[in-house]
């Protein structure tokens, strides 16, 4: 018999996506809720995100997630206190960034093929977030000259194709080990609202979507729990009084269609 593959649980592999001076950080995470399936209601427990969950999504660590995560600590931490984020109910606006629009998207839940991530590069390290049920809006900054200029010349520098390949190399790592360094001696030992400033707006001007269409996913968000059955695959829906009477009759209509 010919073995198999060997499949190993994802908790057994070493990570290295996350530096272990950086894992072993105290850094900031994310209590957040979603609907529980495709048609379904909002769940009501909460899950957590962490900055190696961001890192797994976004494909590295880099100064600009980590500056994104500070600064929508310091948005939530306003904003909603210690109540998690519903993902379900929220727009962003950033800049067109990899690294922060992937932070905006992932923590949000907004998605810019559904028009509810907005971009607009003049925020710079920021965003502004919308709550779609209550209308209301906030948005955070980071404080100017927080993050090196030097560094930041280096960015755009390193991006245009008048530097040779020979000098790029070796400068690609210096510029690497400053941005670490800034991470290390300026933004970890800060608190994410001594640099990242949040305030609730009185309005907010919406740049235009990319793309608009209706998120089918969170459209029963708001719908409620079952009142007399129970949820099968749903721990959290459990009606001890469900009697085979009442499941048989909600069986026999769903078997025969929505029509
Ligand atoms: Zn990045």
């Amino acid at each position: 018999m010919v073995p198999g593959p060997e499949f190993t649980a994802t908790f057994d592999v070493p990570t290295w996506s996350l530096a272990q001076w950086l894992d072993d950080a105290t850094l900031p995470s994310f209590e957040v809720l979603d609907t529980r399936s495709a048609q379904g209601r909002l769940d009501v427990r909460a899950k957590t995100v962490r900055v190696s969950d961001l890192v797994l999504a976004h494909g590295h660590a880099c100064d600009g997630l980590l500056r994104g995560v500070w600064a929508m600590r310091a948005l939530f931490d306003l904003a909603f206190a210690d109540a998690p984020i519903d993902r379900s109910d929220l727009m962003v606006i950033s800049k067109n960034s990899p690294c922060l629009g992937d932070v905006a998207a992932y923590l949000t839940g907004a998605r810019s093929r559904f028009g509810t991530h907005r971009l607009d590069d003049a925020l710079g390290v920021g965003f502004q977030l919308k709550q779609l049920s209550t209308e209301r809006t906030w948005e955070v900054r980071e404080e100017a000259g927080f993050f090196p200029d030097v560094i930041i010349r280096w960015e755009a520098a390193l991006l245009n194709d008048e530097i040779p390949e020979s000098d790029k190399r070796e400068l690609l790592a210096v510029h690497e080990a400053a941005q670490w360094d800034w991470v290390r001696e300026q933004l970890l030992p800060s608190t994410p609202r001594d640099h990242y400033l949040a305030c609730e707006l009185d309005h907010l001007e919406l740049p235009a979507p990319l793309f608009e269409a209706r998120r089918s996913d969170t459209l029963n968000r708001l719908v409620p729990a079952p009142i007399t059955l129970s949820g099968p695959d749903d721990p959290t829906v459990h009606n001890p009084v469900a009697d085979e009477l009442t499941i048989g009759a909600w069986s026999a209509r769903y078997l025969q269609g929505p029509n």
